[in-house]
């Protein structure tokens, strides 16, 4: 496949309002810099190839190569994409009363659990300074813990990632949504043809995620409504809730209407297919009816192998995933990706032809499979 640079990432991702601030770009050269959830350039680079552009999960994706490569087999439009187990888990006894997480505390005891056996020599994660996301390198398993739980607006968790593989950290761990676990994956191909090249990742993480909110637009509509140092935690309970969530110090929650919270999601994340981060080890979100409990996606050797050990040092508790919840989940996901590719298609930004350069590529023939 062809590729470009960070000329034409400007023009195809930045000004058209696509880029979602995942910092696949960022710390690569002197020029991408993550700013306050937007990306900044700061100097003009006229090389006609990059990294930042064979990174982006909004150009040229080939949905169709990165399945040959990580599942040996067509991308066939599952709606959850390739996996070998599905199952439901929370934190087990080893780590149960240790953290404050989001749902179960699958995602924290699983870095947890690889960090301290080795799996992984670090790990990229999200914490945050108030509600700005910050990305971090961890070593540590509690350091862990200090980056639990969602933050809702987009983060640059890759310029960690860059970051971490400039510093010669091999091994590593990262936790992303599905648009920063594109970007990895697409790393992952050594798409520069980088001789000596070798994966730098020990395990990706994905989470489950249907939108995430744009920082600036957030951070005006919270800091009216409540004063932001004393936040300690957000959630989004699942359907049929239609709220998110503001814990503050002392134990308040304020109820805000997600109506009111949907009009802050960029533009670019209804152009998103994938709702359960479909290249990663393993992906990870809430259970609807259960907020102990999450939903886990095993969908490689290398992922089922430290859930096992997980499980086994008690790190981690599975059960079967009811059948109902899988249904919704599989309705939930197809939905996204139906949305986004009728909406690319109608666009013309997907599997375009004539040298126009797409969002996405894949076969004309999955396409049509489903937006029927
Ligand atoms: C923007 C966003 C949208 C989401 N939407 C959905 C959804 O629609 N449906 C669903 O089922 N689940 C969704 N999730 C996932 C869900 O909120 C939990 O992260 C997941 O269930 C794991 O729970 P846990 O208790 O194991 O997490 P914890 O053990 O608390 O760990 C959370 C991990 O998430 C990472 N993280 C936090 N914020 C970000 C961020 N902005 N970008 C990258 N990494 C981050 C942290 O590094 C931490 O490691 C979303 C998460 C995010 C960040």
């Amino acid at each position: 496949m062809k590729i470009y640079g960070s000329k034409e990432l400007v023009e195809d991702v930045i000004s058209r309002d696509m880029c979602i601030g995942c910092g696949a770009c960022n710390f690569l050269c002197p020029y991408f810099r993550p700013y306050r959830g937007k990306v900044a350039m700061l100097f003009p680079c006229d090389l006609d190839k990059g990294r930042c552009w064979a990174y982006c999960p909004k150009a040229e994706v080939d949905l169709e190569e990165l399945s040959k490569i990580f599942y040996g087999k067509a991308y066939e439009g599952d709606p959850l994409g390739s996996y070998e187990e599905i199952r439901i888990s929370r934190a087990g006894p080893r780590m149960m009363a240790k953290g404050d997480f989001q749902a179960g505390g699958t995602v924290s005891s699983i870095v947890s659990l690889a960090l301290k056996k080795g799996y992984i020599s670090s790990a990229v994660l999200t914490d945050r300074k108030g509600i700005l996301p910050v990305p971090r390198i961890v070593t540590r398993p509690e350091e862990v813990l200090e980056c639990s739980t969602s933050k809702y607006t987009a983060a640059p968790t890759l310029s960690a990632f860059n970051q971490a593989v400039k510093d010669g950290y091999r091994n590593i761990g990262v936790v992303g949504t599905p648009c920063q676990v594109l970007a990895v994956a697409q790393m992952r191909t050594n798409p520069m043809e980088d001789e000596g090249f070798e994966d730098p990742t020990g395990l990706v993480l994905g989470l489950f995620c249907t939108w995430a909110l744009d920082y600036r637009a957030f951070e005006e509509f919270i800091t009216s409504r409540v004063d932001v140092s004393s936040i300690r935690k957000v959630d989004i309970p699942p359907p049929p809730a239609e709220i998110m969530e503001v814990y503050t110090d002392g134990g308040a929650k304020m109820e805000i209407p997600l109506d009111e919270v949907r009009k802050l999601v960029p533009e670019t994340c209804t152009y998103c297919t994938d709702m359960t981060s479909e290249f990663a080890d393993i992906s990870v979100g809430v259970l609807e009816g259960r907020p102990d409990m999450n939903t886990l996606i095993i969908r490689t050797q290398r992922g089922k192998d430290i859930v096992d050990e997980a499980i086994k040092e008690g790190y981690l508790v599975v059960e079967e995933m009811p059948k109902k919840n899988l249904e919704h989940l599989r309705w939930a996901a197809g939905n996204k990706k139906k949305r986004a590719l009728v909406k690319a298609r109608d666009a013309g930004i997907v599997n375009t032809s004539d040298g126009k350069r797409s969002l996405l590529r894949l076969a004309p023939k999955t396409l049509e499979a489903i937006i029927a």
